[in-house]
């Protein structure tokens, strides 16, 4: 019988009623591991833990903060070969891009190991004679994480380092089909040296531990990443909730490729093709409208499928494969359904779009191209979340940045182009959260803010000092002297 990988509360690995199997995308033969699938019993104990946690280590000083961080951070940094593996093997993107996130998850820890010691508050004079006024950030209290499967170690790990930092406790349900790489994270999080109940796992079903979780009493805040169906239930669940809870949702994207008649048509088919299908399309920052001037359409599509054509897709363990297959049989059926609906819209598969059968068994797609097609319809307008991208064919600049901002959501947004008034105008004049000139939509820092707007994001910034904004609330303390 195969190990079951437990759940971690109150500092012990506890073992659940249930498992569910993570099963390798590449190779469906393979079994990455059995993993708990934890009970509303078990999260109850999991939040009365943290909560019986909280009050030594929201006073813990930044030192001993800092040292745990930072020997998370070099613990993952050295082992990110392996963790990467792991999170190839569960998730499905190639070995360099699982590598370079389980570096990311020991980067973000390096960087809020940083921020323990920088928290400051100030100290400015009241309007009123003889009173003296502090501002200082506290910690939130207990806080619910519920993060998604396609970066199953950077998200887990750009939610937990800043709460952990800013003296928080932290309760995490991690996405039930992946839920390996953010076991192995916690792990290594906890025999830093983190004191029991402050960080506290339970693997499982959304509608059975996700609920419990946003439904108890005692978790004064709630960070989400996922789709937006389900992130509109968290935040009801949250503002449903009494006392109501803090809230930050990290959804998904339709992101505008905008690529001028001026553009450096080499910059901007590797934009387009990295960003669009990389990662196998699975990221919200994914490049999936593709906003061409008329002028450079025909050559900019040419050279697109060219560059296609030379891309390998197979087990994503193997050296040479540059996209990995799809996370599951579900998604992959999702990529299908939009297929077809963009051929029964009228839009002209250009290239791609078929499965493809490799040595294992397991859910690989050629990457789609559709040319031909407009905004209104469905795949420009709803997330598919995996390797499909379609040309939207544009008059000029203005009608370009038009079509980009007519959308839902507002993640993040591209321009290709030579001219710095264009650039310059669209880095103003985009609705998204983050805009990108000559580079791919997706691909971004870990020290400065993630997020976005619109039907894409709700609440506070992720990441760089940002994160404070989410993990502390502050206080204004008035004394007469
Ligand atoms: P999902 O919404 O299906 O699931 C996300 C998490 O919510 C999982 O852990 C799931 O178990 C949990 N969940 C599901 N139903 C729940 C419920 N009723 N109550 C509580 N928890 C529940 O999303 P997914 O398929 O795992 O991830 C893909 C989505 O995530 C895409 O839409 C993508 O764009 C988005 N995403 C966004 C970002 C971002 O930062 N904006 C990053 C990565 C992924």
């Amino acid at each position: 019988m195969t190990e079951m990988f437990k759940n971690l509360i109150a500092g012990e690995w506890a073992s659940a009623g249930n498992a569910s199997r993570n099963i390798n995308p590449s190779n469906t033969n393979d079994v990455v591991g059995e993993y708990a699938q934890g009970s509303v019993e078990q999260m109850n104990d999991a939040v009365a833990a943290a909560k019986a946690a909280f009050p030594a280590w929201s006073r813990s000083g930044p030192q001993e903060r800092y040292e745990i961080l930072k020997k998370a951070s070099d613990e993952i940094l050295a082992r990110k070969e392996e963790l990467g593996r792991l999170l190839s093997r569960e998730e499905g993107k190639t070995l360099a891009e699982g590598i370079g996130e389980a570096g990311r998850a020991g980067q973000i820890f390096a960087f809020f190991a940083g921020e323990c010691l920088r928290l400051s508050g100030e100290a400015i004079p009241s309007v009123r004679p003889g009173v003296g006024v502090e501002i200082t950030r506290e910690p939130v209290g207990i806080i619910g994480m519920i993060t998604p499967w396609n970066f199953p170690i950077a998200i887990p790990a750009w939610k937990i380092a800043p709460a952990l930092a800013y003296g928080n406790c932290v309760v995490i349900k991690p996405a039930d089909l992946v839920p390996g790489s953010a076991w192995a994270l916690v792990d290594i999080i906890q025999r830093a040296g983190l004191p029991k109940g402050v960080l506290n796992l339970v693997m499982g079903r959304g509608s059975v531990v996700g609920q419990a979780l946003l439904q108890h009493k005692d978790v004064q805040a709630i960070s989400f990443t996922g789709s937006v169906s389900t992130g509109r239930k968290v935040a009801e669940a949250c503002i449903a909730s009494s006392p109501m809870k803090k809230v930050q949702l990290e959804m998904g994207g339709k992101n505008p490729l905008v690529v001028l008649d001026d553009a450096d048509l080499k910059i901007a088919v590797e934009a387009a093709v990295t960003g669009a299908y990389f990662s196998t399309g699975q990221r919200c920052t994914a490049s999936s409208r593709l906003i061409v001037q008329a002028g450079i359409h025909d050559r900019f599509v040419e050279a697109c499928i060219e560059r296609l054509k030379g891309v390998v897709i197979d087990d994503a363990l193997k050296s040479g494969t540059h996209i990995g297959p799809v996370v599951d049989q579900s998604q992959l059926d999702q990529d299908l359904k939009y297929i077809q609906i963009a051929k029964d819209e009228g839009g002209k598969l250009a290239w791609g779009g078929e499965v493809l059968t490799r040595e294992t068994p397991g859910f690989y797609l050629q990457p789609a191209l559709f040319t031909e097609t407009t905004n209104a319809m469905r795949i420009s307008r709803e997330e598919v979340f995996g390797p499909v991208a379609n040309v939207i064919r544009a008059r000029d600049y203005e009608e370009a940045l038009t079509l980009a901002n007519d959308t839902e959501f507002g993640l993040s947004a591209g321009i290709c182009t030579t001219s710095l008034k264009h650039a310059t105008h669209f880095k103003r004049n985009s609705e998204a959260g983050m805009v990108m000139v000559n580079l791919a939509t997706a691909g971004v820092d870990y020290h400065v803010p993630f997020g976005g707007r619109k039907g894409s994001s709700y609440g506070p910034r992720e990441q760089g000092a940002y994160a404070k904004e989410m993990y502390t609330t502050v206080k204004t303390a008035y004394t007469l002297a």
